[in-house]
């Protein structure tokens, strides 16, 4: 007999089903019941963060030199979905921490990763700081400068939109110095570094605390908080980012899921007609497609984290896999909306949030538009080569 959800054994487990119950039993207990008033007070979820660092979650991919689990991805997604069944802020919280935990891992200098990375094992929280007011989608120019001086680095300008801003105590920077973009290790409690939540900083969904703008004046880092090497920041980020997209559209299944199940359950238990909404083949033919097409979806995520795991290129399939996860969590949790009826659109109800959390990983991370170009390139690259 499988333990879980009423409704687990809709979803193929696609790793060690015991580390899929695990977290599926820390999300009812410690998530489930708090993921609405996180959402309704735009706060950060520091305990949860704790806790799932406890479980070892925050560093289940790092080696293990460095305080992490040395786990496959394949085991964080599957750890991302479950917990963002419940709630994709606390998904998104991770994200963060795996993308600069991910970035100074694969570019840091020794001293750098001995100093920062041990401290995720412990809950540190932390963000990834590219965007600007400015520069959003387009992060090859930035207004954000670094200079060079004798004892290490000097950063001046302000970052936007910075998810998990409000409670992160290490952020990894992008800033513009003489040769390109580079990426930085910041500290919260460097002189010169503030952060402030500007009028429009709350957003109407993945709302993790609102966002903030991270404030750099005359920020002096050590020479080893430049991670890598100066100038090729863009392809540090982009190369963390096609890592963390498998994860951010395990957040996106996550909402599908929860947004399917619990339309499921609803229609199952509201008649019309004198039948079940559910008995009308019209409603079953809604859930028919959306299952149909979230086993692919899965499939696809779990192929580029899988991908991922054997070190090959996975710039194409972890954006096919966003991209797909991410207009999909929209159309389920908009037909959710729609097969409830006015017991969707109820504040009471979460299908309000399923849907503005699943339409802002629509753009946060790599917009639609930004992932189809990725994808493209490498089917123009790919005909290319064939045609030489
Ligand atoms: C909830 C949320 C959380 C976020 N968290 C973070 C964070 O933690 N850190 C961070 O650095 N940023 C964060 N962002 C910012 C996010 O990365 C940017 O919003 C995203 O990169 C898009 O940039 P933009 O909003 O400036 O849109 P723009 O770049 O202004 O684009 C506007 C529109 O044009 C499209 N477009 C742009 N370029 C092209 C192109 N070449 N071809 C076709 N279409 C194009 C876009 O897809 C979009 O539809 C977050 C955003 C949101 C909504």
């Amino acid at each position: 007999m499988r333990k879980g959800t009423d409704l687990q054994h809709l979803w193929r487990d696609h790793v060690d089903e015991r580390l899929a119950l695990e977290a599926r039993e820390f999300t009812r207990e410690h998530v489930a019941p708090v993921a609405d008033a996180l959402d309704r007070d735009d706060r950060y979820p520091l305990n949860l963060v704790r806790l799932t660092a406890d479980r070892g979650w925050n560093s289940m991919t790092l080696d293990p030199r460095y305080g992490g689990e040395g786990r496959p991805m394949t085991e964080l997604l599957a750890v991302l979905e479950e917990l963002s069944v419940a709630s994709a802020i606390l998904g998104i919280s991770l994200i963060t921490i795996f993308q600069s935990q991910r970035c100074i891992e694969l570019y840091g200098e020794e001293s750098l990763k001995e100093r920062y990375l041990p401290r995720y094992a412990g809950g540190l929280p932390a963000s990834f700081a590219l965007t600007e007011d400015g520069h959003g989608s387009d992060i090859r120019t930035l207004d954000t400068k670094a200079h060079r001086t004798d004892k290490g680095w000097v950063l001046n300008g302000e970052k936007a939109f910075i998810t998990s801003g409000a409670a992160a105590e290490l952020f990894v920077v992008l800033a513009e110095t003489d040769v390109g973009v580079s990426t930085f290790a910041v500290t919260k409690d460097t002189p010169g570094v503030s952060s402030y939540q500007g009028h429009e900083a709350e957003t109407f969904g993945l709302r993790n605390g609102p966002h903030v703008n991270l404030v750099l004046e005359d920020v002096e880092v050590p020479a080893d908080h430049l991670i890598g090497t100066e100038g090729r920041g863009l392809k540090q980020v982009m190369v963390t980012l096609a890592n963390s997209r498998t994860l951010a559209a395990g957040i996106s299944l996550g909402i599908a899921r929860a947004a399917f199940e619990g339309a499921l359950k609803y229609v199952d238990t509201r008649s019309a007609f004198g039948t079940k909404v559910l008995d009308f083949q019209g409603i079953q033919w809604y859930f028919a497609e959306l299952a149909a097409q979230i086993d692919a979806t899965r499939l696809l995520t779990y192929e580029a984290a899988r991908d991922l795991d054997a070190g090959r290129d996975i710039a194409r399939s972890s954006s096919s896999a966003k991209l797909l996860a991410a207009s999909l969590a929209t159309k389920v949790a908009s037909t959710a909306v729609q097969v409830c009826g006015a017991h969707g659109t109820r504040e009471t109800q979460p299908f309000g949030r399923y849907l503005r959390d699943a339409k802002a990983y629509e753009v946060a991370g790599g917009s639609a538009e930004v992932l189809k170009n990725t994808v493209a390139k490498s089917l123009v690259k790919a005909v290319r080569v064939e045609d030489r």
